[in-house]
């Protein structure tokens, strides 16, 4: 399926919850924000199936994200029953990794085929302050369980923010030589109430990285499930680099995906506010054929690109990081 662009739409980012174990500051407001009731989120059966009509439709990826995924009960068995659409090729999940270790050989055996786990420093006091209390050995020790149990290719977000230090940069410098691990740098996007700190910019951290000795980058091609992120590595290293630029050289063009809120509605761009409201639809009564065309309509509503760097990153945007998943 095609949008108006000629983007192939070929995968949904559905968001379980907005409930999270952390508050990172880039993500959510200090205060935290208002939950949503239980009610007004779509249960799994209403989920699975809003996942198996644009299976029919043209999706075959599907990526889990949040809040925090691993938070909502039930996860395995819902991917379980994921996996057992025909249509669905790939299932991956955006996680923070503090519940990970825990559950990876559960998740693996009911279908997720690879996991992306936020890690923005490896040093514990910076990372329970960035996250608000979370502990830096527990997803250290779900990226280790993760890998054990093959929910790979492992790829780690690391948000640019001016935490972000000459150390964090030398560790994860050595975790590409010594394991097949993704690092992937993404720009800041200022959404909603958060606040954090923007960090360095792309050049700089690529000039870091050159600097240890270790070699210097090379661009390269042919990252499973590369999606938006443009690809380095570095000699003899197992792992590679990527960087993700929404803001510096946004990736529009490329955009192959629509996103579902925990809240029922269909997103056609991370970075607008646009919204069509296929819950309601569902709870009326609507057919597979209806929410195809819900589905259809929100293709079409995908803009060419979005417009933040234009607005100088002062664009309005109603809803948290958080409740879109990312
Ligand atoms: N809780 C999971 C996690 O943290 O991985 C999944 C949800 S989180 C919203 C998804 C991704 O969005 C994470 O990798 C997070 O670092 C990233 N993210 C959140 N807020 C962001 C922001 N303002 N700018 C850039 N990335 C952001
Ligand atoms: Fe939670 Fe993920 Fe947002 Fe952090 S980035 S607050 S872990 S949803």
């Amino acid at each position: 399926m095609h949008d108006g662009h000629n983007r192939q739409i070929s995968y949904l980012r559905v968001s379980v919850t907005d409930r999270c174990n952390f508050r990172c500051v880039y993500c959510m407001p200090e205060q935290g924000v208002k939950l949503l009731r239980h009610t007004e989120i779509l249960s799994y059966e209403e989920l699975l199936r809003i996942i198996r009509v644009v299976s029919e439709h043209g999706v075959s990826k599907i990526r889990l994200t949040g809040g925090e995924p691993l938070v909502r009960r039930g996860i395995v068995g819902f991917i379980r029953n994921i996996a057992n659409l025909n249509a669905v090729t790939d299932i991956s999940l955006t996680t923070n990794g503090s519940l990970l270790a825990g559950m990876a050989a559960k998740l693996k055996e009911a279908g997720l085929n690879r996991v992306n786990i936020s890690l923005d420093t490896i040093e514990p006091d910076k990372f329970r302050k960035i996250t608000y209390g979370g502990n830096l050995a527990e997803t250290i020790n779900g990226i280790k369980v993760a890998l054990a149990v093959g929910l790979t290719p492992i790829k780690l977000n690391v948000v640019l923010t001016n935490i972000i230090t000459e150390h964090d940069l030398a560790y994860f410098v050595d975790l590409v030589h010594r394991e097949p691990i993704s690092i992937r740098f993404i720009e800041y996007m200022p959404i909603g109430e958060s606040q954090a700190c923007p960090g360095p910019g792309i050049e700089e951290i690529k000039d870091k990285i050159n600097s240890f000795g270790k070699g210097i980058l090379k661009p390269t091609l042919n990252i499973h499930g590369n999606g938006p992120a443009k690809y380095f590595y570095l000699p003899q290293a197992k792992g590679s680099f990527g960087f993700i630029t929404p803001i510096s050289e946004h990736f529009c063009g490329v955009c192959n995906r629509i996103r579902l809120t925990a809240d029922g509605k269909f997103k056609p761009c991370l970075l607008s506010n646009q919204e069509l409201d296929v819950k309601t639809a569902l709870r009326q009564g609507a057919s597979d054929i209806e929410i195809a065309e819900l589905f259809y309509q929100t293709i079409a509503d995908k803009p060419q690109g979005h417009t933040l760097a234009n607005a100088g990153g002062q664009a309005k945007f109603f809803r948290q990081m958080s409740q879109i998943g990312g």
